[in-house]
């Protein structure tokens, strides 16, 4: 993890190692643990840049739990189109459910926002948000998550689920982008 990694021509610099991402993880997990109870939460892991995260998670949580995934997009390179699409599965219900939307990162809060209401059009009895990421100076529409990880200055970093046009998403470790 100390050395930098190239993608796509661009240099990105190592920012969290893998060991503390898991430490944070089961962190987030203990804190989870706490709020959630006798329920079985439905743990919905937002596709694509979620996918190493949520799989650490449930499997540092001490409550029985049900998995499920849904696809958003709003990026292209390294900026924010500012819509966001929801691919909802035919098979996907949440009425009446507590889901716990995994997500990697909140950024413009753009995705959340339009989640949360989704979720709750949809019957959701209740939403808890846990991101690793939170770029707070992002913001474009209010938003705070319920559990956040790290909170990170606004530039554009890849790792661990997190991609730069396709690549990246391998890498266990984040790196921050070198500005040029
Ligand atoms: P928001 O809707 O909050 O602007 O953005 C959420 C989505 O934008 C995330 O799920 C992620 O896909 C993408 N995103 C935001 N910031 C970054 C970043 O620094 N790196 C990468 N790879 N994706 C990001």
């Amino acid at each position: 993890m100390s050395q930098p990694v190239e993608l796509h021509g661009r240099l990105f610099h190592p920012f969290i190692s893998d060991k503390r991402i898991l430490e944070r993880t089961k962190e987030l997990a203990a804190e989870l643990n706490a709020v959630v109870g006798l329920e079985t939460p439905l743990a919905l892991g937002i596709l694509n840049g979620a996918i190493l995260f949520h799989s650490d998670l449930i499997r540092a949580f001490d409550f029985s739990v049900e998995v499920a995934y849904l696809r958003t997009r709003s990026y292209s390179g390294m900026k924010s189109s500012g819509k966001v699409e929801i691919e909802w599965p035919d098979d996907l219900s949440v009425t009446g459910r507590h889901v716990v939307l995994v997500e990697d990162i909140v950024d413009s809060g753009r995705t959340l926002v339009a989640l949360t209401e989704e979720l709750l059009k949809r019957g959701a009895a209740r939403v808890t948000s846990v991101v690793l990421l939170d770029k707070p100076e992002a913001r474009v529409v209010p938003y705070k998550p319920d559990f956040s990880g790290f909170e990170i200055p606004n530039a554009f970093v890849i790792g661990y689920g997190l991609d730069f046009d396709g690549l990246g998403r391998n890498l266990s470790s984040i790196y921050q982008v070198v500005e040029q």
